[in-house]
């Protein structure tokens, strides 16, 4: 995914008033936006909450219907650094290829995750007879000390996945109640995807030095907390983000059926990150280097093989000359 706003805005996780501590919970409404022709949700960076842990940036593509005769999602050859893009398949399928020359289809209950390290190029386009669409991408900051990593490609197939509470449970990332997710990490982070068919309730122990967020997907889902007499919770519907914060050892989930949320976590970081358009960096002048070196061709990012279709140009940086 690129992010194609004309004019994104540069971020920094700075500018976010931190809210942590116990037991919070501030409500985060996705905004629309569309991405290769597809409507997408964007739940993270937002002016209200910039990162869950690692997790900085989150988009929920669909779920739409491709109309016949067009071709669906369509992103042309598009740079990105310091991040993974961790990509979760819901419905339908995605043709991802990038200048490593992997080439690779994903398919429902499957990962994609690219590791952009120091510099990569990709292109993502749906494939001619899929004509559902429905997924989520989510970027991953890398910390400082692996921002210039070499770049990689990792395809997983098939994840951790089980029924509790009469909820399939599937482990996109980290370690949950003894599963472990295969998925290359470079920091402590968590993700986990909860599908309610039914109404149901679900507690879940959770890692009290993390901070927390819930993604409804689909449907609606109510946040409670397990043993604190709450009589209760606050509800959250699809594309709304609840972020938890901190401090928490426990979080119960009351669902409508056909619920489909993702729980995501992490250890909050202090660090400062920047970012824009389709790059993550420590400073103003790294993305000032790696809009040059993608605007001037240079072998940074090098070509991706097969797709047949034009870069993806990159917009004008947001701060004036004077400023670099
Ligand atoms: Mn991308």
């Amino acid at each position: 995914m690129s992010n194609t706003d004309r004019h994104p805005d540069a971020t920094s996780s700075r500018d976010c008033p931190l809210v942590l501590g116990e037991h919070v919970c501030q409500r985060v409404t996705a905004r629309g936006t569309d991405v290769g022709g597809i409507p997408v949700a964007r739940a993270l960076p937002t002016w209200e909450r910039r990162r869950i842990g690692a997790w900085c940036f989150l988009d929920h593509i669909g779920p739409v219907e491709v109309p016949e005769g067009t071709p669906g999602m369509r992103v042309g050859p598009h740079p990105h650094i310091g991040l993974q893009t961790f990509t979760w398949m819901i419905e339908g399928e995605l043709m991802h290829r990038d200048s490593l020359s992997s080439a690779q289809v994903i398919r429902p209950g499957q990962v994609n995750l690219m590791t952009a390290g120091r510099g990569i190029a990709h292109t993502e386009e749906s494939l001619p007879d899929s004509r559902r669409l429905h997924a989520a991408q989510l970027w991953i900051a890398l910390p400082r000390v692996d921002a210039c990593t070499s770049p990689r490609f990792d395809h997983y197939p098939v994840l951790p996945r089980w029924e509790q509470a009469g909820m399939t449970l599937t482990l996109l990332a980290g370690d949950v109640l003894g599963h472990r997710s295969p998925t290359l990490a470079f920091s402590e982070l968590m993700g986990l995807e909860i599908h309610s068919p039914a109404v149901g309730e679900l507690t879940l122990a959770l890692d009290a030095r993390f901070e927390y967020g819930v993604l409804v997907l689909v449907g609606d889902i109510e946040i409670g907390e397990s043993g604190r007499g709450e009589v209760g919770g606050k509800r959250f519907v699809a594309n709304e983000l609840a972020y938890l914060g901190q401090g928490r050892h426990s979080l119960t989930l009351r669902t409508a059926p056909g619920s489909r949320a993702l729980l995501l976590g992490g250890e909050p970081d202090d660090e400062d990150i920047v970012m824009w358009w389709n790059f993550v960096g420590r400073s103003r002048e790294e993305i000032i280097r790696a809009q040059h070196d993608w605007a001037s061709g240079s072998e940074r990012f090098p070509p991706v093989p097969g797709f047949d279709g034009p870069r993806l140009a990159p917009p004008p940086l947001p701060w004036e000359p004077r400023d670099e």
